[in-house]
């Protein structure tokens, strides 16, 4: 249907990117599973229609009225979004007007202006990504390859287009990894070294300094840390990340040492064993733990400019603080009750953080641990509807009551209901 409508109106339509990629790489897997698909329209003559990928989504949604209708007006294109579609499952079409990209300074947003299918696939990441499969007659099926994408997928390579590339956006660096890791493709020679120049002239001073003049690059570095880390891949991906000096995109003096790797290894384990209904955002999770391993002073900047969450950059901002609390009083408490009353200060997220940032502390580890697996579980054995059968009036003190009831539980000093009444009375 949108190769008739860009037809109709004299166009050319192109299948682009990854779904290309995966398209290729289903002949030699057989496994396919397309949710995102990038069409780019092209074709005009001198006054390039630069409105083109608009007008063709528009009128594919009225033929398809379920789908949603999305317009990016700065980049001229549109999506067209089925959500749970009895058609289409769920799937994403973003129709673009195909395009060049000027960068005015390194790592800023691109600037774009229309042209050709050749032009817009050179402004692409990878070959692997800069291919397109067209859709209009004629020559429909035809696949345009000018980089030599089609070697690339067979060879396993990923190689980027163009020497500059990272330098201009630093966030292709993280993609080139995930790429690599999540195809077990190597990224080629040439393309690390362009890596390591970039990382070299100190295009991450760009991605981490303060108040930074590109917000949106840290938007897209967040974007593909969280690709990075929700996938079944991200240790993998972060020791590339390393072997290339990438995570200094992240931060400057952010390694992936032995001791955050233990770290890390630790957090899995305190996410499986406390969080496995996965209520707290995990990927966020372990991108805090490596944050948290850089110097206290560096965190709630670090997390800021990533833009995490108010209640993630406040959790960094204060573990320092936590973590000192917890080793100076831990040591004081006497009983488990006393444990209990010191560590419900803190919420499950920053408990984690705390046992996951502390491994050369392992008495304090244990008690966490021990804390939530067994002792933030254990209630009062009686509650309030049982002290109102015991006769006491309801209001404030029922709290108190049940406070000291815990209290007494926790320290076996009761253990059960006659025990409970006897030590009230
Ligand atoms: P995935 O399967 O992970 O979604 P994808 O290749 O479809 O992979 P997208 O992020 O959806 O990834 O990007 C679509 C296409 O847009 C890419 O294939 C690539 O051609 C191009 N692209 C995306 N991000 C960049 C970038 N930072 N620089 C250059 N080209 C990019």
């Amino acid at each position: 249907k949108a190769s008739q409508a860009a037809e109709k109106r004299g166009w050319h339509l192109y299948l682009v990117g990854g779904a290309v990629r995966d398209l290729l790489l289903a002949d030699t897997t057989g496994t396919l599973m397309i949710k995102d698909i990038d069409l780019v329209v092209d074709g005009f003559h001198k006054s390039a229609d630069v409105g083109a990928g608009v007008e063709l989504a528009k009128a594919l949604q009225q033929i398809y009225p379920a789908a949603r209708l999305e317009i990016h007006g700065a980049f001229q294109t549109a999506a067209l979004l089925w959500h749970k579609d009895p058609e289409f499952d769920s799937l994403w079409v973003d129709i673009a007007t195909a395009r060049t990209e000027f960068y005015p300074y390194p790592a800023a947003n691109p600037e774009v202006e229309a042209s050709s299918i050749r032009q817009d696939l050179y402004r692409r990441d990878f070959t692997i990504n800069a291919m397109a499969l067209r859709l209009t007659s004629p020559r429909a099926g035809e696949l345009l390859d000018f980089f030599g994408g089609l070697l690339d997928l067979h060879a396993k390579q990923i190689r980027v287009l163009h020497a500059n590339s990272f330098i201009e956006d630093p966030t292709r660096i993280y993609r080139g990894v995930r790429f690599a890791v999540r195809f077990n493709f190597e990224i080629e020679p040439q393309t690390k070294e362009y890596i390591r120049y970039a990382i070299n002239s100190g295009v991450y001073d760009r991605t981490t300094q303060e108040n930074s003049r590109t917000p949106a690059l840290q938007t897209r570095l967040k974007a593909e840390l969280k690709h990075i880390l929700e996938a079944p891949y991200w240790k993998s991906a972060l020791q590339l990340l390393d072997d290339l000096g990438a995570l200094q995109c992240i931060h400057p003096t952010l390694k992936l040492e032995r001791e955050l790797l233990w770290q890390l290894r630790l957090l899995e384990r305190c996410l499986q064993r406390f969080d496995p209904q996965q209520t707290l955002i995990h990927w966020q999770m372990r991108l805090e733990a490596l944050i948290a391993h850089l110097a206290p002073e560096y965190r709630a900047k670090v997390a800021e400019n990533l833009q995490l969450p108010e209640d993630s950059i406040a959790r960094l901002k204060n573990l320092a603080q936590s973590l000192c609390q917890i080793v100076e009083s831990l040591p004081n408490c006497q009983s488990p009750s006393q444990v209990v009353q010191l560590l419900r200060q803190f919420d499950l997220p920053m408990l984690i953080l705390i046992a996951t940032y502390s491994p050369r502390v392992s008495k304090l580890r244990r008690q966490i641990w021990h804390y939530l697996t067994v002792w933030s579980h254990v209630q009062p054995i009686l509650n309030g509807n049982d002290l109102k059968k015991l006769g006491y009036k309801p209001g404030p003190q029922y709290r108190q009551i049940l406070d000291n009831l815990l209290t007494a539980t926790l320290d076996g000093a009761i253990s059960d209901r006659i025990q409970a009444e006897e030590f009230l009375a």
